[in-house]
């Protein structure tokens, strides 16, 4: 089995994409089952509405997975084995005041040492555990050994036990931490490869703790994602309007280009334009770049662009809002310039709407247009242009130019014969 689990936190961002992505691709090549597990235990964090969103999204790019599953369903799970983990005298309570905690690690900060955890609670005779009413949390005791990752994209990472510490699995109001609680779904759910972002590789040596502790012993595998930074070289954060999947959409970027980008950043690939599909045949975590991937959005607008010329006329018309092939035909001849559906609508929205002329040609716009409406059909733009000429008495330059912003609404565009064969139909409609 293999999981996806993101947080119902925010909107969703590319990094988390990028993982759920590897984990459909390496489900599908392992022939194993994909989970998608939406860590809903921060109450406080969470967003009503956006595991929704998560669905909707995994949908649209088309990420299939077998099991789905709530964290919160597994609460029962999480406090039996803490329960169990106490008994077996691998986990202690701990009593002390939230307050006292920060404190220490003030001090910690300002000695200018890494906090620890003191062990103050962690051998407290039976008598003061089971009789003291103060709230307390549960928390595993450090191991007394060094735990090595292994993972397949960054290779070894040996953390001492005092990396790992003695750290909270259940919090005074009886629900598990993010590494508890993520520990033994894994486990539940006999996860054999984890694929999630670098972020999370010092919680890898917890989680394996607490496998340890349960007596588990299955080999996980691991793979942790470098971060991706932006253009600047700095992380890409949350404000980053190009780190939010909605807003990649919304301004176009079409789901088989975003997720060949999301695929191609950072990763050495055969090919540089690819489908989902054709990913899965060479899809290789090994390939992955250990260095942070960069974020290149004007990589991302060649690659949609690439998409979109692939598409067929009738599915472009679709995307940019019309119901006519010729209509994707037009659309095809903007894609030198234009690199989303945003700009293709607009381009269209051009030709279609109301023009503005500069005054050198308000006269001659005005009679092209009028003559437009007269004429009768032409089949191609040259015996149109003939038309025009000889009716008009205008040519060279003071004929074209106006007659650019007529057709196109813009100064400067594709070929004048291509686009006329595919507004020829709506000519009327174009110049009205
Ligand atoms: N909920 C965590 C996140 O969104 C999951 C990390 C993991 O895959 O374990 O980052």
């Amino acid at each position: 089995m293999l999981r996806f689990a993101p947080s119902p936190t925010g909107d969703m961002h590319i990094g988390n994409l990028r993982v759920a992505l590897f984990n459909y691709i390496s489900s599908v090549q392992r022939e194993e089952p994909l989970l998608i597990r939406i860590e809903d235990t921060d109450k406080e964090r969470n967003i009503p509405g956006k595991d929704k969103e998560i669905f909707e999204i995994l949908a649209l790019f088309g990420i299939q997975y077998q099991e789905q599953q709530l964290q919160s369903d597994n609460l029962r799970f999480h406090r039996a084995m803490a329960l169990q983990l106490l008994q077996d005298k691998k986990a202690f309570n701990c009593f002390c005041a939230p307050e006292t905690l920060d404190a220490k690690r003030e001090s910690a900060i300002e000695g200018k040492t890494a906090y620890r955890y003191d062990g103050a609670c962690e051998n407290l005779p039976p008598e003061e555990v089971i009789d003291n009413p103060l709230p307390f949390t549960i928390r595993l005791k450090k191991p007394d050994h060094a735990i090595t990752v292994t993972d397949i994209i960054k290779g070894e990472s040996t953390f001492v036990p005092d990396d790992i510490d003695s750290f909270i699995l259940m919090r005074a109001d009886k629900y598990p931490t993010y590494n508890f609680a993520c520990a033994v779904d894994d486990m539940l759910a006999d996860v054999s490869l984890i694929i999630r972002g670098e972020d999370h590789l010092s919680n890898t040596p917890k989680q394996i703790a607490i496998h340890e502790a349960l007596g588990y012993t299955k080999k996980v595998e691991y793979a942790h994602l470098p971060i991706i930074l932006g253009n600047d070289g700095k992380k890409m954060s949350k404000r980053d309007d190009a780190s939010s999947v909605k807003w990649l959409l919304e301004e176009g970027y079409v789901p088989e280009a975003i997720s060949n980008y999301l695929i191609l950043m950072g990763n050495k690939t055969p090919v540089e334009i690819f489908s989902l599909k054709e990913a899965i045949k060479w899809f290789d975590l090994k390939t992955i770049s250990k260095a942070p991937a960069r974020f290149d959005i004007d990589k991302l607008k060649f690659i949609n662009r690439e998409h979109l010329k692939g598409l067929d006329p009738k599915e472009l018309s679709r995307y940019v809002g019309f119901a006519d092939e010729e209509i994707g035909n037009l659309a095809k001849l903007f894609l030198e310039e234009a690199s989303t559906l945003k700009e293709l609508r607009t381009k269209i929205r051009a030709v279609f709407g109301a023009k503005t002329v500069p005054d050198e040609y308000k006269e001659e716009f005005e009679i092209l247009r009028e003559l437009t409406l007269k004429a009768p059909h032409f089949d191609d733009y040259e015996a149109y242009k003939t038309y025009l000429m000889e009716h008009s008495g205008l040519k060279g330059k003071n004929l074209l130019e106006p007659l650019r912003l007529l057709l196109s609404g813009v100064e400067h565009g594709p070929e004048m014969g291509d686009l006329y064969m595919h507004i020829k139909n709506y000519l009327k409609e174009v110049v009205k």
